[in-house]
């Protein structure tokens, strides 16, 4: 059978240059980077070397880039690092609701320990709005945190215009870059931003290693104590083998990202004409044209997406009903239902997320083998009835 990956978003498979520069220091390389002796020495300078590439795929200082276990830590250490360390200016945060968890739960975790938290609203595009932010902000914000793009949704957010807003009353700001980094440009400088979450499984690395951009002077405190690695800001002994990987994955991703993000826009938009032309009650999730040139997400009507994706899966493609970590959860996308997304339409959602392998054929796949699989689904809904003529005159104007 044929096999289609669509699920990038949840993570990706590791690219045969970034696995093998990982097996060097899996295998070959192998010294802890704090030794003094040539083999530390070897691997000290493979921690750094990715430190290089990192820095220079999002321009900042080497410096200012740690390595952290994957996105969620970069969240935890980038939101309760600043809360910590403000405490004594303020104990006002702002984020949105449609972060992903690891912003939201910290956020929440912070507002047990006596800080405030406002959770912005999003339009139905999942955007929010710099005006929104403007008017949260009070003497005492110490922090905003925004993501860059959504993971389930694909929108991307104006996150230069809220930097700006930051800047101006000098409040720090973070963004979770987890699922924009290597797929359009994440620039310290031009997005303005204090704090940058990245994470190597959604870009070809493997599962386990991330990174946090700091931007140097801003006020910060580390999370975990216990040795010097990281310049204390992040102790542990490091590990190597997934640094190298993430510093391979970003240099190329730096190479590949434009032509990447052209070749996957042209994907995703037949996808979406495939989809939006052919079937009636569905719609397009997600900001129209400022979204990840990767990303599509569908809601369905009268469809349950867990059945949705078992039908994709039986037929080999594989993509998902929401983010990873909420799919097997009969709640609803806190995402969709936060863009107004009724419940019960929100069930319905699909997400596909493309990627390096993908092709045309694919696509194509995917779309020969969706509409007998929706017509199925629909006809066990007792709530469905095919559009016809008689839709004209019909009463029932909940399934238009
Ligand atoms: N932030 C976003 C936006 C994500 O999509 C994810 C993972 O899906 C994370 C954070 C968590 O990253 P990690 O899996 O590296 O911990």
């Amino acid at each position: 059978m044929r096999r289609v990956y669509f699920d990038h978003s949840a993570t990706t498979p590791v690219h045969p240059a970034v696995a093998e520069e990982m097996y060097r220091y899996v295998n070959k390389t192998f010294g802890n980077p704090s030794s003094v002796h040539f083999f530390g020495r070897e691997a000290r300078k493979a921690v750094e070397e990715a430190r290089e590439k990192v820095a220079r795929a999002i321009g900042s200082r080497p410096e200012e880039v740690i390595f952290t276990s994957g996105g969620t830590e970069s969240d935890l250490m980038a939101i309760k690092g600043v809360a910590y360390a403000n405490r004594n200016k303020g104990n006002h945060i702002i984020t949105s609701s449609v972060e992903h968890h690891a912003v939201l739960d910290n956020c929440k975790a912070l507002e047990k320990e006596g800080f405030a938290v406002t959770v912005l609203p999003v339009d139905a595009d999942g955007m929010v709005s710099p005006d929104s932010v403007a008017a949260a902000i009070t003497d005492k914000t110490i922090l905003i945190t925004i993501m860059h793009a959504n993971n389930e949704v694909g929108t991307i957010q104006p996150i230069h215009e809220i930097g700006r807003l930051a800047r101006e009353k000098g409040i720090l700001f973070h963004t979770d870059a987890v699922q924009s980094f290597g797929k359009i440009p994440v620039n310290v400088d031009e997005l303005l931003v204090d704090f940058v979450s990245i994470s190597g499984h959604k870009i070809y690395a493997p599962k386990g290693i991330g990174a946090l951009y700091i931007r140097k002077g801003v006020r910060w405190l580390p999370i975990s104590l216990g040795g010097g690695q990281e310049r204390k800001r992040r102790p542990g002994t490091e590990n190597v083998p997934g640094i190298a990987a993430l510093g391979k994955a970003a240099e190329i991703a730096m190479e590949t990202m434009a032509d990447e993000a052209a070749r996957l826009t042209l994907l995703r938009d037949k996808i979406i004409k495939g989809v939006m032309e052919n079937y009636s009650n569905v719609r397009l999730n997600g900001h129209p044209t400022k979204r990840l040139p990767n990303h599509v997400n569908f809601a369905f009507e009268f469809i349950e997406g867990e059945a949705l994706l078992l039908s994709l899966d039986l037929q080999g493609v594989a993509a998902s009903s929401g983010s990873a970590c909420t799919s097997g959860s009969l709640e609803p996308s806190h995402v969709l239902l936060a863009m107004g997304i009724p419940p019960e339409i929100a069930h319905g959602s699909l997400r596909i997320t493309l990627g390096k392998d993908n092709n045309e054929e694919d696509v194509s796949y995917f779309l020969e083998v969706l509409p007998a699989i929706i017509d199925r689904l629909r006809a066990m809904s007792p709530l469905y009835h095919k559009v016809s003529d008689d839709c004209e005159t019909c009463d029932k104007t909940w399934c238009r």
